[in-house]
């Protein structure tokens, strides 16, 4: 199949006159997988169309909102319901209360939530909570774990900045990450090590109870319940970042899955339909210590906008729906399955994580249970892979180390499609 890339390629230097790089999130790039992203005129349930018409089943989502796809009927209609009434009123609506009641009926952990517009915005909100609860400042994150861009979590940080190789981020003073702690994802050694040291002074510890910025990394049996265990026993908060997992992986998020009860939970992308939103939440007596109930000050103009909470509304309606998780896991394994076996019959090593309806597939042969192991992979075979994928109609993320995103209008059909290019694709990578 020959595809053309030529307006893509005209708009990418267009761009690069006018926007740092050509891209507004450094994730949308292709640096590590060829010359130029391409750019998408539209999209529609598995699907999107670029600019050169060429159509692609579409493995990134927006990085994770478009659980149902793109376009659904049901998104479509609350969001231009929504719109007839207005853009924003910097005023409260019913809307807001809406999916509050529906997000904290989903986390049973929270008792209140507050609206942001950003997982960055819910993470750095939920730090400076945490640590204005326990009059504490050092945090403790995990290698390889990326919680938005806010100073003080650009440490040893996953997403963008391990595809581009830059972890701990220039323009970050060093006198704001000194209270930054980072351990290795799945080691429990080394977390009650450290709080043996300066437990006292850990106000949180933050992580993605299932890690999707190093690709997808499971907690091992015990390691959520371990840091559960060792914060409480020291007094600090644990804070579960859901940007990615929150009613992704369940009806709530990981924690509800696993059965571990967070003090925080922060949550983005699918709550807001496709549309811009973050939310952080949690007990009453640590969320009213937010102005203007209490002396925490955090604000937003578009706050709560009413555009994103309709459009947010609709998709969890739509998840609320019974047998939805089950269907999203068992298509997200079917293709699991597919890729391992297509890898086996190309000689390719590959190690295949999924969970629910995340997975990323790493050139490596060994198990990839943290950063040091996820970084063993041939990001050289992925970039061969990805562009010969590409070149078959499949938009996989431009990066060994993100994770794929399937919605429930991912079909059989699209599975089939997606392990034929996977066939040859993993030939031209080895
Ligand atoms: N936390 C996690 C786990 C994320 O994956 C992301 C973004 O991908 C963020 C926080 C930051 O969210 P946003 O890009 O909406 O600022």
């Amino acid at each position: 199949m020959n595809r053309k890339f030529v307006k893509s390629q005209e708009q990418y230097q267009e761009a690069l006159k006018y926007i740092p790089g050509g891209v507004n999130s450094p994730v949308r790039a292709f640096k590590a997988v060829g010359d130029y992203p391409i750019f998408i005129e539209s999209g529609e349930g598995s699907k999107i169309i670029d600019i050169d018409g060429n159509k692609y089943i579409d493995y990134v989502c927006s990085w994770g909102p478009l659980i149902l796809g793109h376009r659904h009927p049901a998104v479509m209609a609350a969001v231009a319901e929504s719109l007839a009434r207005g853009t924003t009123f910097g005023a409260p609506t019913e809307l807001e209360i809406a999916l509050a009641r529906l997000i904290t009926s989903a986390f049973p952990v929270m008792d209140m939530v507050r609206m942001v517009n950003s997982g960055t915005e819910a993470t750095m909100s939920a730090l400076r909570l945490a640590r204005a609860y326990t009059g504490r400042n050092k945090i403790l994150k995990f290698t390889g774990c990326y919680h938005g861009h806010a100073d003080s979590l650009l440490v040893k940080a996953g997403s963008g900045l391990l595809t581009l190789g830059t972890p701990s981020g220039p323009g970050v003073p060093p006198s704001l990450v000194i209270h930054t702690i980072t351990a290795s994802y799945n080691d429990l050694v080394e977390v009650e090590a450290i709080f043996s040291k300066e437990g006292e002074e850990i106000a949180a510890v933050i992580m993605e109870p299932v890690a999707g910025n190093m690709g997808i990394v499971e907690p091992l049996p015990g390691f959520c319940e371990g840091l559960r265990q060792i914060t409480k026993e020291y007094g600090a908060l644990l804070i579960f970042d859901e940007v990615i997992t929150g009613f992704r992986l369940a009806w709530g998020g990981a924690g509800t899955l696993m059965g571990v009860e967070p003090d925080l939970t922060c949550l983005g992308k699918i709550i807001g339909g496709g549309l811009p939103v973050g939310a952080y939440g949690g007990k009453q007596e640590i969320m009213e210590l937010l102005a203007p109930t209490g002396p925490v000050y955090q604000a937003g103009t578009l706050s709560g906008n009413p555009l994103a909470m309709s459009a947010g509304l609709a998709v969890l309606h739509e998840l609320s729906k019974p047998g939805v998780y089950e269907s999203l896991a068992k298509k997200t394994e079917a293709l699991a399955v597919g890729l391992k076996n297509a890898a086996l019959s190309a000689g390719a090593k590959v190690t295949v994580n999924q969970c629910g309806s995340l997975l990323t597939c790493f050139f490596t042969g060994g198990p990839v249970h943290d950063y040091q192991s996820a970084t063993t992979a041939n990001t050289e075979k992925y970039k061969r892979f990805f562009q010969k994928m590409l070149e078959r109609g499949v938009y996989l993320p431009p990066s060994q180390f993100e994770a794929l995103f399937l919605s429930l209008a991912h079909s059989d059909n699209d599975i089939d499609t997606t392990l034929k290019a996977a066939a040859a694709a993993f030939k031209a990578a080895i």
